[in-house]
């Protein structure tokens, strides 16, 4: 800068002297001669400048006022990528990182703001010819002219990107610790805390205050073993990374399980400076744990183990059982009446029954018989080492007994009872699998007797049991695909002997084989509960049955349809009203046939129901009289309208004794209880006439007709066809 303006100077004293001739020449001359001088020396001192700057191992740069770049040494050049020949000229914001801001400012600092300064040092983003951006210490020192006023800039480079990586990744991880959900511990080599961080508070109930500079003893639970302990300090004192779950003491005392991680930092020496653990607590995650556990292997209800944990328990036994050849026994129990009870008082004391139930079966076993619930009201008994089969015959008569007893839950004094089915192993099998199904096929064979007991698995069983299986399939096909019918099957007045009504009876015309009766099928659909929905088809057919001959004009008679006790339920008056409903048909044209098996369940959810359906106007008659338990004395409880002597009784008259006296007394107090008699499968005259002469009402069986198409009955209907059972001293008529 200052040769150039000596080289003007000079010019134009050379220019004065062409132009003045001799005024003041000799002055002018002498000063041409001092600044060619001047000149000549600054000329001759500016390589030296450029050389030192240009050797200088550290980028420097020099700008002019305005900020574009006059000087550019090597080592810039190594920094920065550009060449000289390629920075020089350039704005210096050519190696800003940022780009300018929206004012077409420059993004950071300009070197004016320092100028008062006349030097100054700051930290600032550059990027390179590359294109990598790098954090830069950079000196900016002005150039003041000999006439005080500034000339340019030096500005100094030094790359610090590293070290600034270091500070912010130590600020990084300061905050990672303090923010960690887990919580951090730090302890000195005197094993006191140096460092604990905001969620070691939080988890211990501690503050760092409270934590600093004791030991980690302050967590202390005092539930592990000395040996444990010794493990856990060894960890901390560099015996290698230990990882764990160590129960912990908090603050409030509570104690909570931690899963915990400790490591050590050692010096250049090698010796452990520092211990540091890491933990979590757990107890949410436990207590989730044990829920999962329990609710994947006990039932809710009662506390006992269910299928899978049963499972389990049983298959171990059985790996054990196949080593050793030891024995036991699979016991199914299913309860009686559970359904009706839980359907009539609901479903809480359904609840309270079920762990009753379950509370004394338990205490009737011993404690290593596994206990499980396997169903709504099945359990299941694990005998695992027995010595001989008969043991765990002993066990079930046990069970019945503490069954056997009423249960009273919330004023209610409930009978249950139950089917235990038994199998053996290794006798019958030694899969678990296997094993269930067999005590389960045992135990329904109980359930069909209608009576509480036990039953030991057979293989004639399983093959009935099948066969069954088979049935229950094509039963289904069979309600979908109208196979069912129902025939009819008159009842006659003993005094007129009119037709009064029929009895709908079941049939299934099976694809191959044949008509099938019901005493066949209707079993297997109760067990099943298919019972619902055939039930549900035989009231409608009736109904529509009744309707279509009172539309042909024929005077129709009351019909009356088997209900299954399974199909007896709070419902059952609602699925009725709906049949009535749909076909247009009176209540008192539909009767209905109930079996003892009723009366025997709880009365007090039978009864309501069966008023109910009377106060429809529907006449209850009671199926099969005689066979079941039931009291006569009992009978007056239930508003039943008819009594039906079961055909067994029927046969064994007029000539076997017991029988007669036995239709004599039924007749006799349904007549007290003003209740009509109907005799089933009179098939003689013989039987006729002496139940004609006991009073008996009615009689239903082939001495008149067989059950009938609903054709044939019609035709019966409209030809009035009578019985002849005119008494000879007296002409029947009502
Ligand atoms: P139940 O209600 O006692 O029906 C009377 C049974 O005695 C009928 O047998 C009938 O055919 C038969 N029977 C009538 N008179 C005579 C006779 O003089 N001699 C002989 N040997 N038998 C006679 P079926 O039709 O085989 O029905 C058997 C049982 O199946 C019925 O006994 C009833 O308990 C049940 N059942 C029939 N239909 C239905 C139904 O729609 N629903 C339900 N739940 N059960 C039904
Ligand atoms: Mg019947
Ligand atoms: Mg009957």
């Amino acid at each position: 800068m200052a040769d150039a303006l000596l080289k003007r100077c000079l010019d134009l004293c050379r220019e004065l002297r062409a132009a003045g001739g001799a005024t003041g020449g000799a002055a002018l001359e002498e000063l041409e001669s001092t600044l060619a001088t001047l000149l000549a020396r600054a000329t001759a001192a500016l390589p030296l400048q450029t050389r030192i700057i240009e050797q200088l191992r550290e980028p420097i740069i020099t700008m002019d006022l305005a900020g574009y770049v006059t000087g550019w040494n090597p080592a810039a050049e190594e920094l920065l990528g550009y060449s000289a020949a390629e920075a020089i000229g350039q704005h210096i914001l050519f190696l800003y990182a940022e780009e300018p801001d929206e004012n077409g400012g420059p993004p950071d600092e300009m070197p004016e703001l320092f100028l008062d300064n006349g030097s100054s040092f700051f930290e600032v983003r550059r990027r390179k010819k590359s294109g990598e951006v790098f954090w830069a210490g950079m000196s900016l020192s002005t150039i003041i002219g000999d006439d005080g006023e500034p000339l340019g800039l030096v500005s100094h480079l030094t790359e610090i990107t590293h070290r600034r990586a270091t500070e912010e990744q130590l600020r990084l991880q300061a905050r990672v610790i303090d923010k960690s959900e887990q919580g951090i511990l730090i302890t000195d080599a005197d094993e006191k805390i140096v460092f604990v961080n905001a969620a070691f508070t939080q988890i211990t109930g501690y503050t760092a205050e409270e934590a600093l500079g004791k030991t980690p003893d302050l967590l202390r639970s005092g539930v592990h073993s000395s040996d444990f302990r010794a493990e856990v300090r060894a960890a901390m004192t560099g015996a290698g990374p230990w990882q764990g779950e160590i129960v912990g003491k908090r603050k409030n005392g509570e104690l909570f399980p931690q899963s915990v991680s400790i490591s050590v930092v050692r010096n250049e020496a090698g010796e452990v400076t520092h211990a540091f653990s890491v933990f979590s607590d757990i107890s949410v995650l436990r207590a989730t744990e044990e829920r999962m556990r329990q609710l994947a292997n006990y039932d809710t209800l009662t506390g006992l183990p269910n299928r899978t944990q049963l499972n389990q328990l049983v298959g171990q036994a059985l790996a054990s059982a196949r080593r050793n050849e030891t024995h036991g026994a699979l016991l199914v129990i299913d309860l009686f009446r559970f359904t009706s009870i839980n359907d009539a008082l609901g479903s809480e004391v359904g609840d309270a029954l079920l762990r009753e139930v379950g509370g004394r079966l338990r205490c009737a076993l011993r404690n290593e018989d596994v206990l499980a619930r396997v169903g709504g009201d099945e359990f299941v008994v694990a005998l695992l080492d027995i010595r001989k089969r008969e043991h765990s015959a002993f066990v079930a008569q046990k069970l019945l007994r503490v069954l056997g007893e009423p249960f009273l839950i919330a004023g209610h004094k409930l009978y249950v009872g139950a089917a235990i089915g038994i199998s053996v192993y290794p006798g019958d099998g030694l899969e678990t699998a296997d094993l269930l199904r067999f005590a389960d096929v045992a135990m329904k064979r109980v359930q069909k007797s209608g009576d509480t007991g036990y039953l030991f698995y057979s293989p004639e069983m399983d093959r009935r049991a099948r066969e069954n299986l088979r049935l229950e399939g094509e039963l289904r096909t069979a309600l979908v695909n109208g196979d069912l019918q129902l025939h009819y099957q008159p009842k006659v007045s003993l005094r007129s002997g009119r037709i009064v009504g029929s009895e709908a009876l079941l049939r299934w015309r099976h694809p191959m084989e044949g008509m099938i009766g019901p005493a066949v099928f209707v079993p297997i659909a109760e067990e099943t509960g298919l019972i619902f929905d055939i039930g549900e088809w035989v009231l409608d057919e009736a109904c529509r049955q009744l309707r279509a001959w009172l539309d042909a004009g024929i005077a129709a008679r009351p019909v009356a349809v088997n209900i299954s006790a399974r199909q007896f339920d709070a419902h059952l008056p609602a699925r009725i009203q709906a049949a009535l409903d749909r076909h247009r048909i009176e209540a008192r044209l539909l009767r209905l046939e109930i079996t003892e098996s009723l009366l025997v369940r709880v009365p007090e959810l039978v009864i309501p129901i069966m008023n109910e359906l009377v106060a429809m106007g529907l006449a209850l008659a009671l199926d099969d009289f005689g066979t079941g338990y039931s009291s006569l004395a009992y009978l007056k409880k239930f508003p039943i309208s008819t009594l039906k002597i079961d055909r067994a009784f029927v046969i064994g008259i007029p000539g076997d004794d017991n029988d007669c006296a036995i239709a004599r007394a039924i007749v006799t107090m349904s007549q007290q209880l003003r209740q009509e008699t109907v005799a089933e499968g009179v098939e003689t005259e013989a039987q006729m006439r002496f139940l004609q002469a006991l009073g008996c009402d009615q009689l239903q069986g082939y001495l008149f007709s067989p059950p009938v198409a609903a054709d044939v009955f019609a035709a019966m209907l409209r030809t009035d066809r009578r019985l002849d059972c005119a008494l000879p001293e007296k002409l029947a008529g009502d």
